[in-house]
């Protein structure tokens, strides 16, 4: 496998070398909290002690830092645990982050209720306005916070305009590139310098693990933030590290299907009794479509509606699914649906990141698009008749 290799081939190859002893296909779980030396202080590849290194980790990390055509990942054991630790590599006391207002309610909670209390601010701003941006920053600004497309209203956000904004005045610009994944979008090919993965969602793609990484070029930062994890722990375990691993071969064509499904089920819904609106990057009528278009290469599997009889009818939706089913998180290959106010985004109600009482999230699995549509058929009509 070269750096020039297709992406999938990449995302097939990239850190899974067969194992070298017994030509096993796929590389072992390095199930080992420390590592022999030959004499004090000879290491084995650089390996000493879990914390610091596990060749598993190791793989996944070599395996995601391909993805982007990067120069380094680190894996983390969660998508905050990425977050917090990229925030404190790069953040002292008095220092401030400019953020955007409709991003994941974990990462506000995290500036709000922790970072804000070690004396870093924040300020939460419309990314859409590079005034409003503009506008934020301050001497001590460091860090420009970017999540598109956001969760859950779906917003399209300029990365490579950001990024100039941001490196004008000379900040870390950072893309949660949860929603799109690499697959879609590659933020660092469009200016960022960092790119923030909640792994639990569709690279993990399963709904089975939780995990995190951070996905980087600059030299500095990334021994920063290195060092910060291998201080402070917040690491992958070996079996997380695989599953990872293994289900980041078929991203790609597990994002065509989600993508394809949204579409449809976004055209569906869209105009529907019952429908006041629906939040889809793939529809033409989503203001930041061409956006979209432009800097992603598919449209991804999450869409949120709103429906006309309230917040009563939002619930009832949700509950009144059977094929998708009613749970938090999203990205994995079942469908899921997600009430935000009262879920996800229960922690921000009653702040500028709240979500509106009559929006549903749907995270649109691989199931049969058929099936997925006659569900919602079914949910939207009993919503609609009992009114
Ligand atoms: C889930 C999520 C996170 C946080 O990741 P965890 O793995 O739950 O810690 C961050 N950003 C986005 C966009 C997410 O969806």
């Amino acid at each position: 496998m070269s750096q020039s290799s297709g992406f999938s081939t990449r995302a097939v190859h990239a850190g899974q070398t067969p194992d070298q002893s017994t030509g096993a296909v796929i590389p072992p779980i390095h199930v080992t909290s420390t590592h022999m030396q030959d004499g004090i202080g000879g290491l084995r590849n650089g390996y000493e002690y879990g914390r610091a290194g596990n060749p598993t980790r190791t793989a996944l990390e070599q395996q995601l830092a391909a993805l982007e055509g990067a120069s380094h990942a680190i894996s983390f054991s969660s998508g905050l645990a990425a977050e917090d630790a990229l925030l404190r590599g790069v953040l002292r006391p008095g220092d401030h982050v400019v953020i955007g207002n409709d991003v994941y309610g974990g990462t506000y909670r995290l500036l709000a209720k922790i970072f804000e209390a070690w004396g870093v601010a924040h300020t939460v701003v419309d990314l859409g306005n590079l005034r409003d941006v503009q506008g934020a920053l301050r001497d001590e600004t460091k860090v420009l916070w970017v999540e598109t497309p956001s969760n859950p209203l779906m917003k399209i956000t300029d990365i490579a305009e950001l990024a100039e904004v941001g490196h004008a005045a000379g900040l870390v610009v950072v893309v949660d590139n949860t929603f799109a994944t690499p697959a879609l979008q590659q933020p660092l090919a469009l200016g960022a310098d960092v790119v923030v993965h909640s792994t639990t969602k569709y690279l993990g793609g399963h709904s089975d693990v939780i995990g995190g990484a951070l996905v980087l070029n600059d030299d500095e930062l990334h021994e920063k933030v290195r060092f910060m994890q291998f201080a402070a722990g917040a690491v992958s375990g070996p079996f997380d590290a695989y599953l990872t691993s293994r289900s980041i071969k078929t991203l790609d064509v597990r994002m065509e299907r989600h993508s394809a499904n949204a579409q449809k089920i976004a055209e569906f819904l869209e105009g529907r009794a019952g429908v006041e609106r629906v939040y889809y990057p793939g529809l033409e009528s989503h203001p930041g479509h061409a956006l979209a278009a432009s800097q992603m290469s598919r449209f991804g599997g999450m869409l949120s509606v709103a429906l006309t009889g309230g917040e009563k009818a939002a619930r009832r939706f949700a509950e009144r699914l059977t094929v998708f089913t009613l749970a938090e998180s999203l990205g994995g290959v079942e469908s899921l649906v997600n009430y935000p106010s009262e879920m996800t985004h229960a922690s921000v109600k009653g702040t500028a990141l709240a979500v509106p009482e009559n929006v549903v999230r749907l995270s649109v699995g691989i199931e049969d698009v058929d099936d997925l549509l006659a569900d919602v058929d079914a949910a939207l009509s009993r919503t609609a008749k009992k009114r």
